[in-house]
């Protein structure tokens, strides 16, 4: 897992080595790196793993950085190989997070995101609640307060993890961007009992509702998977109406695919794959959809975006996102010259939207 990053280097020679030290036998594959007496697997849990990752090298003008808050996760969701390699929640002090978004801020960055597996329920083995605020508030409250720092974004959170403290965070933390990832995985109360999420597709529905109260124009994406083991035409109708009620700004679907020592992997009502794939399209044509329907609204309209430096299917042109986490593609300074980086990169700006298009928008700074 990415506890054990930092001995990347190490694992290499320990792997050279021991690729050099041994003659192919007759059969054995060419690319000895993909012979499995060349591996290394190493899930032990590190103590301390959390603070290593650290030192960020920050390239010219960049304005976003994320910034690890925790690893591991103790969920045990049934088709995740997460908590086996990466071990159980660990997490960084809020002092040490604050420090390093200072430090990233000071540097230039305006934009920084939170990581973590269960980014909201950081803390709640390590830290007490204050004033009745998860540990997870308080840190967005020490960030939120850095000085410089413009926008704050956390992903990926758990539907568990909304109490009441968060969303009135939503609704008072300015900084904090109209963009919440909240995954789904299945909108059948049934499905994600087996999943071993801790919530029913109602109390989903009626969190989505609480963060749309608490801050307006918010955006909803979410992770999606279709084909879960004992899936039933009715339980994936569920997952469909369901989408098509909340109106997703966008959705990752997945199509399940079991993962070696996972329980899910051992129910023995496996989906076949040809009707994965049909409920997989079905629901990116909802999601695509309403991802279209949010885009175009948003034609004609003037909106903030900070520019993170060209655009990857176009270097000609410059590209950003919106607080609401949209891509928006718009033209270089016209004060640019062509050898130098753009004075636009890393800067806020407010661009007019002229179309959207696929999945971005089109726009030209004011
Ligand atoms: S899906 Fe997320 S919450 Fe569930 S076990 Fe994996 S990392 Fe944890």
């Amino acid at each position: 897992g990415t506890q054990k990053f930092h001995r990347v280097a190490e694992y290499v020679d320990q792997l050279i080595k021991k690729k050099n030290g041994r003659a192919r036998p007759p059969g054995a594959p060419h690319r000895a790196m993909d012979d499995l007496r060349f591996s290394i697997v190493d899930i032990e849990e590190e103590a301390g793993s959390q603070s290593t990752i650290r030192d960020q090298q920050l390239t010219l003008g960049q304005a976003t950085a994320f910034v690890s808050i925790m690893q591991g996760c103790n969920m045990h969701c049934t088709f995740c190989i997460v908590p086996h390699t990466r071990g159980a929640e660990r997490s960084r002090s809020i002092g040490e997070i604050v420090a390093e978004v200072r430090d990233l801020v000071s540097r230039g960055v305006k934009e920084v995101s939170l990581l973590g597996q269960i980014v909201n329920l950081y803390g709640r083995h390590e830290f007490a609640k204050v004033d009745n605020k998860s540990p997870f508030v308080q840190l967005l409250e020490g960030v939120h307060e850095v000085e410089g720092l413009e926008r704050l974004r956390f992903t990926s959170p758990h539907p568990i993890g909304f109490r009441d403290d968060l969303i009135d965070a939503i609704s008072r933390l300015p900084k904090l961007a109209e963009h919440v990832h909240l995954p789904l995985q299945s909108g059948s109360s049934k499905i994600l009992k087996a999943m071993h999420r801790a919530y029913t597709a109602e109390k989903y529905l009626d969190l989505v509702e609480r963060i749309r109260r608490a801050r307006d124009g918010v955006a909803i994406t979410t992770d999606i998977i279709v084909g879960f083991p004992g899936e039933t035409d009715e339980d994936y109708r569920q997952t469909r109406d369901l989408v098509e009620e909340i109106q997703f700004d966008n959705a990752f679907v997945f199509r399940y695919s079991p993962r070696r020592d996972t329980p899910a992997a051992k129910i023995p009502d496996q989906i076949d794959e040809r009707l994965k794939e049909e409920r997989n399209q079905d629901l990116l044509e909802i999601v695509n959809k309403s991802n279209r329907r949010i885009l175009e609204r948003l034609v004609g309209s003037h909106v903030e975006v900070l520019c993170e430096g060209p655009s990857k299917t176009n270097s000609a042109r410059l590209m950003g996102r919106t607080r609401t986490n949209k891509i928006v593609v718009f033209p270089h300074s016209p004060k640019r010259h062509p050898d130098e980086s753009d004075e636009l990169v890393g800067e806020l700006l407010n661009v007019r939207i002229e179309r959207a298009n696929g999945f971005s928008l089109y726009g030209m700074p004011c």
